[in-house]
């Protein structure tokens, strides 16, 4: 991938002389060699969910109503897919609103606290099979300036995740502190964790460490993506922490200036 792309034009002047324009087009496709794998996942990914339920279709078409059990079958498997294809484009439709703007859709002071105790009892529901021990440590007095339902679309990705990427029974720690720096909002969990070499294209849409998984945990390949767009329009970067088969963490970091102090500067604010 150090390949460099050049464009040299030749244009003649007389009969001896030739000019050379040379462009450095490197990014340039890149860019393009992005775009087409975008449409290249998203078709594949749009056409999965579709295949299956046009399958279930004609097998329901061509056995009408002798066999019951069949018809349950098809219909529970219907109803899933075309919910993967609904969660599917509302994603792409957020990204695609995040990438118009550069700024948050709001700017108001934003209770983070209380945003994380309603995605944590969501992520309770979700995870009430696995048995998951779910924690919540949140300073009340921080807020954060921005878009309340942007950040509860980036937190309930990565607390939804956590769930996801965890088996039966294991620890989640949501965490949402400040001090001079800025804040942190740090999901942690002892799922099975991510190889080192998979961190820095994460968040690119539809980067998935486990394609043949993605069908189980029902993602959709772009919860990372939203986040990151959504940090990046709140002045705030995500870090990536994780160890294979111990757990990962990810903390959001934002800056100073987009935090605030709920009752002034001089209340005692936690951590
Ligand atoms: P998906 O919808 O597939 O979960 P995301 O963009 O949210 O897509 O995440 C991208 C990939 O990062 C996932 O497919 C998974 O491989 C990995 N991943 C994300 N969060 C975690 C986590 N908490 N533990 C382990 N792997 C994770």
């Amino acid at each position: 991938n150090d390949r460099i792309y050049l464009q040299v034009n030749i244009t003649r002047h007389g009969n001896s002389e030739h000019m050379f324009l040379v462009r450095d087009i490197t990014r340039l496709h890149h860019l393009e060699q992005m775009r087409k794998d975008f449409v290249a996942n998203l078709s594949h990914e749009l056409r999965t969910p579709l295949t299956v339920i046009t399958g279930y279709l004609e097998t329901l078409l061509e056995n009408s109503g002798e066999q019951p059990g069949i018809w349950q079958r098809a219909l529970q498997q219907m109803d899933q897919q075309a919910g993967r294809m609904q969660h599917l484009i509302s994603d792409l439709l957020l990204l695609a609103k995040l990438e118009t703007t550069s700024h948050p859709s709001a700017n108001n002071p934003v209770a983070v606290d209380q945003l994380l105790k309603s995605i944590k009892s969501d992520a309770l529901a979700l995870s009430a099979e696995k048995q998951h021990r779910i924690s919540l440590e949140a300073d009340s007095h921080i807020q954060l300036r921005g878009s309340e339902s942007e950040l509860r679309s980036a937190f309930s990705n990565l607390v939804f995740n956590a769930v996801k990427y965890t088996p039966e029974g294991g620890d989640i720690q949501i965490r949402w502190w400040g001090n001079e720096q800025g804040a942190f909002l740090c999901v942690q969990d002892s799922g099975i964790g991510i190889d080192r070499r998979h961190l820095p294209r994460l968040t690119e849409r539809f980067y998935r460490v486990d394609s043949s998984r993605a069908s189980t945990t029902g993602g959709t390949g772009l919860g990372l993506a939203i986040v990151k767009h959504v940090l990046l329009r709140h002045m705030g970067r995500l870090d990536i922490d994780s160890v294979p088969g111990k757990g990962s963490a990810f903390t959001c970091h934002f800056q100073a200036a987009q935090v605030v102090r709920a009752g002034g500067w001089g209340l005692e604010a936690g951590r």
